[in-house]
C-alpha cells in the first residue's frame, strides 16, 4: 500500500475521518479541517445535503462530477477514492494560491502533522482559518462560532 493510503487509512481507523461509501466513488470528511466555504453544498445539493443523514450520498451524482467538487474543496476536508477506475486526484508540484480576503490555497502533497503526532498526507489545503466567511450555512457568524460536536456533520 503506498504510503499515503496507509496514512490516511490510519487516520481512519482513528476515526478521525469519516467515511461514506458509494458505488463508483469513495468520499471521505474531516469536520477538523473544515474551513465551512461551502463549495460541497453548492455543488451538488443531492450529494451534499446538511439536513439530512449521512449528510454525504456519494451516488446521488456520476464519481467524476463527485470528484470535481470535491477537488475546490480548499482545506482537503474532502476526498474522494474513485472505485469506477476514473483518475486519482493529482497535482503538478505544490502550488500556493492567495485567495483573496481568505486564506492560502496550497495543492500538492502536503503532509500535516497534527497536535496528536498523526500525519496525513492532503491535496489540499487551506494556510490559515479566519473564519469570516459569511458564506457558510454552518459557521456563518465568526461570533457565534459552532463547536464541533453542535456541527450537524458530526452526527454521520
Ligand atoms: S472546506 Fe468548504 S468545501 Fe470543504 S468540506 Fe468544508 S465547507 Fe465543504
Amino acid at each position: 500500500m503506498p504510503a499515503r493510503r496507509r496514512q490516511v487509512a490510519k487516520r481512519e481507523l482513528a476515526g478521525l475521518r469519516k467515511v461514506y461509501h458509494g458505488r463508483d466513488v469513495e468520499v471521505s470528511f474531516d469536520l477538523d479541517i473544515c474551513v465551512h466555504i461551502g463549495e460541497c453544498l453548492r455543488g451538488h445539493h443531492g450529494v451534499f445535503q446538511l439536513k439530512r443523514r449521512p449528510w454525504v450520498l456519494p451516488d446521488e451524482a456520476d464519481a467524476g462530477t463527485v470528484a470535481e467538487i470535491i477537488e475546490r474543496c480548499p482545506s482537503g476536508a474532502l476526498q474522494y477514492r474513485r472505485l469506477d477506475g476514473g483518475a486519482p486526484e493529482e497535482h503538478q508540484g505544490t502550488q500556493v494560491t492567495p485567495i483573496r480576503n481568505g486564506p492560502l490555497l496550497v495543492t500538492g502533497e502536503i503532509e500535516v502533522r497534527r497536535e496528536d503526532g498523526t500525519i496525513e498526507t492532503l491535496p489540499r489545503a487551506t494556510l490559515c482559518r479566519c473564519g469570516f466567511s459569511h458564506i457558510s450555512q454552518v459557521r456563518p457568524k465568526i461570533d457565534e462560532p459552532i463547536s464541533k460536536s453542535a456541527d450537524p456533520r458530526n452526527l454521520t
